[in-house]
């Protein structure tokens, strides 16, 4: 029997929601409940040095300002280290991972890869911090069909790095936490930015050691902003506070979706777009720039 559909978006609390994560969030929202399935909120705040409380809960009542709801409760990875400890010692104990005393400066030359330059066999001093790093280096390629971005090849042996998955000041990895939550939540589709594609061989890599069935994945293409950049907080994205009609009807145009009347309350927006969600009408790209008129977003 088929498992019903459960989609999620997952943002990480470094900065309040901005254009593009909203169309993101929107269209895992709409491709779940046009088939009928459930959609969840997941914060991924597992960098600590990195995320904030508030910007949690403005992303949220945001989501929800714009009748976006979460069908289960909304999980903090901060709060999950404990299984992330416990997947990372199952990888230990197959000897999947290592302890790495690496640096920032000693891999200054490999544009923060690790490209198997140290291994297992190089034991940390007890007394120095290490991270736990993924072991790479054997033979693995995933295919995976994408309805927007085609038959794609994950081949493991492109990556050349060794993915941290637990930090030397204790923070685990997005890359662990995200497969491990996917899996544990019972998430089977993916709706997520094109940019996730250059994370997607490890996290494969590890549905594969951790024995689970990987999700089906699908790539939106990301937004890019007048200077031909993705719209991000690091690129200074303005922030989307409470939901206003003008912001929905642009963000759902990005998205193919069009006419729908602007005298409707949001709620009714939504609902027409979730009749009106069609994933195959998406450009088959991996970037839309954004149009001249829309800079003000
Ligand atoms: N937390 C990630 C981000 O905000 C997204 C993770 C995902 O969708 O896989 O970029």
């Amino acid at each position: 029997m088929q498992s019903t559909y459960h989609g999620r978006f997952a943002p990480s609390p470094t900065g309040p929601l901005h254009f593009g994560s909203l169309v993101a969030a929107l269209a895992s929202y709409l491709d779940a409940k046009k088939n009928k399935g459930r959609w969840t909120i997941r914060i991924e705040d597992v960098d600590g040095s990195r995320c904030k409380p508030e910007f949690s809960q403005s992303i949220i009542t945001t989501l929800e300002s714009y009748g976006l709801y979460s069908d289960t409760p909304i999980l903090d990875q901060s709060h999950r280290s404990d299984t992330y400890e416990h997947c990372l010692q199952t990888l230990n104990k197959q000897d999947k991972v290592f302890r790495c005393v690496c640096t920032r400066q000693s891999l200054k030359h490999y544009a923060g890869k690790h490209p198997h330059i140290c291994s297992s066999d190089n034991a940390p001093l007890p007394s120095s911090p290490y991270s736990w790093r993924l072991l790479t280096e054997e033979t693995a390629v995933f295919n995976v069909d994408d309805p927007i971005q085609g038959h794609l090849i994950f081949d493991l042996a492109s990556l050349k790095n060794n993915p941290i998955l637990k930090r030397k000041d204790g923070y685990f990895s997005y890359q662990l936490a995200v497969v491990v939550d996917d899996h544990d939540q019972g998430i089977n589709h993916l709706v997520r930015g094109s940019d996730l594609l250059d994370t997607t061989t490890e996290q494969l890599y590890l549905y594969t050691l951790l024995n689970w069935e990987a999700p089906k994945m699908c790539h939106i293409p990301v937004i890019l902003d007048k200077n031909l950049n993705k719209i991000s907080k690091q690129n200074h994205a303005k922030a989307i506070q409470e939901a206003d009609t003008n912001t929905l009807l642009t963000a759902l145009q990005y998205l193919e979706i069009r006419d729908i009347s602007a005298y409707l309350p949001i709620n009714d927006i939504i609902l027409q777009a979730v009749n009106k969600w069609d994933i195959n009408r998406l450009p088959r790209t991996k970037t839309i720039p954004l149009k001249p008129e829309d800079y003000w977003l």
